[in-house]
């Protein structure tokens, strides 16, 4: 895998979560993944949204019994977690609206750091509250894709909860085909590795082949139940639930993307993906600007070669326009990590010159480029494109046609240059 590749993929193994996931994704909150679970028939508590200490105490009181509060952030491993307030977890079971009220006033508003959290945690505006159920055996079940087999497959354990990850090695594999869904020879795998009743079995299978239902009509990579618990009355609930869908169904799915909430390091992908630009965030701090995914790892590869890192992968694609690429600069701009920028592009479809002029209104707009900038134009128009930057004696502009000696010459004057803001 090319290293720009590889750098696309984040591996988040992290606890109650053991899948490698693509940057680009979407994710949904928790009373988001219980409403959908609870539209496919899944079942799930019962739960009300608070963003406000008082309205966790009114929904408490009214409950009237023992209730689960929990921080909603796009983040497991909140039981674990530690919030910057009180050093508490994001779970918590309250038993009156006074408690309610006073745990609540310390976890909206605050952060809550988590191991999947970025460092400094994640801030907390809503917590999700339900009646505590009496749980006698938490389960873990989610459904994903095996890309090594090309197929879906179904994991479950009876060892689910917030320590699955050390677990991890007791989880059962089902692999499955779409067209089939869970048949009944995987249902008695399963009953008799985890021992289920009749009766029991008879709804787990609805809720395996409810799952595989939501996973298939609402374009789903993930979903994962964890815990799915048995109650002591024998009931199965599913407490938490994680979601991810595939980005490219977002057109079919407005519904499901309507709810997104993005990371706040994603909001650039997100405005970058409106303006039909690919975009993606990574550690380094060279921005890079390219036409085609191919160049652009190509370049990010070359990048490294000679010492340097990428800040992001952004392509402009074959059909990029004055307003694309400028807005491609306003989200380069404000990026404080960058120290210099390579502008890698060759010109088929797209002619260098306007590629060139929009180099030159984009440095007008923002007053000159602050850091050094790299321009390689090849192809289409390359010639009246680099004359056209050569008279606009633009300040901190280095024109270099050869792409190996750009990539150098930007790691270069990367050097030299200072980090902003
Ligand atoms: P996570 O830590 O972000 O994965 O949050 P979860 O929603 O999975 O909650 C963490 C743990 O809290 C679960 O694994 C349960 O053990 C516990 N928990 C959640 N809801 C209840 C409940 O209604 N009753 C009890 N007894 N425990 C609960
Ligand atoms: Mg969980």
């Amino acid at each position: 895998m090319p290293g720009a590749l590889r750098s696309i993929f984040k591996v988040s193994h992290v606890r109650g979560c053991l899948f490698k996931a693509q940057v680009r994704r979407l994710s949904l909150l928790e009373y988001h993944s219980h409403k959908l679970l609870k539209d496919f028939d899944i079942p799930v508590p019962r739960g009300f949204v608070v963003e406000t200490p008082e309205e966790a105490r009114e929904v408490v009181a009214k409950i009237n019994a023992p209730s689960v509060v929990k921080a909603q952030v796009l983040a497991g491993g909140r039981g674990k977690g530690k919030y910057e307030s009180d050093g508490q977890g994001g779970v918590r079971i309250m038993s009156s609206g006074i408690e309610a009220f006073e745990n609540a006033s310390r976890m909206i508003g605050y952060y809550l750091e988590t191991k999947q959290t970025p460092p400094g945690g994640l801030l907390v505006k809503k917590l999700y509250i339900y009646k505590a159920v009496d749980i006698a055996q938490e389960y873990y079940v989610a459904l994903t894709f095996d890309r090594d087999r090309s197929m879906p497959v179904l994991l479950i354990s009876n060892v689910g909860g917030v320590d699955i990850e050390s677990n991890a090695d007791r989880l059962e594999h089902y692999w499955f085909d779409m067209t089939h869904g869970i048949t009944d020879e995987i249902v008695a795998y399963i009953q008799a590795q985890l021992g289920f009743s009749d009766q029991e079995m008879g709804v787990i299978s609805h809720i395996l082949r409810q799952m595989v239902k939501l996973f298939r009509e609402k374009d789903a990579t993930l979903l994962e139940l964890n815990p799915l618990v048995r109650t002591c009355e024998g009931q199965f609930v599913c407490l938490d639930a994680k979601f991810t869908f595939d980005n490219s169904a977002r057109f079919r799915q407005a519904e499901i993307f309507g709810l997104e909430e993005r990371l706040p390091d994603e909001e650039d992908e997100y405005e970058a993906s409106q303006a039909g630009l690919s975009y993606v965030r990574l550690n380094g701090d060279i921005g890079n600007l390219v036409n085609g995914a191919g160049l652009a790892m190509a370049t990010n590869d070359l990048v490294s070669l000679y010492g340097g890192k990428c800040a992001n992968f952004l392509d402009v694609g074959g059909g990029a326009t004055r307003q694309t690429l400028l807005k491609a600069f306003e989200i380069l701009n404000r990026d404080t990590r960058i120290r210099g920028i390579l502008i890698n592009i060759y010109g088929g479809i797209v002619r260098c010159d306007m590629i060139a002029e929009s180099i030159v209104a984009a440095a007008k707009q923002l007053k000159g480029f602050k850091v050094p900038v790299v321009i390689r134009l090849q192809g289409t128009n390359s010639d009246k494109g680099l004359e056209l930057i050569a008279k606009s004696a633009l300040d901190n502009v280095i024109v270099e046609p050869d792409f190996e000696l750009a990539a150098e010459k930007i790691v270069n004057a990367t050097k030299h240059s200072h980090q902003r803001g």
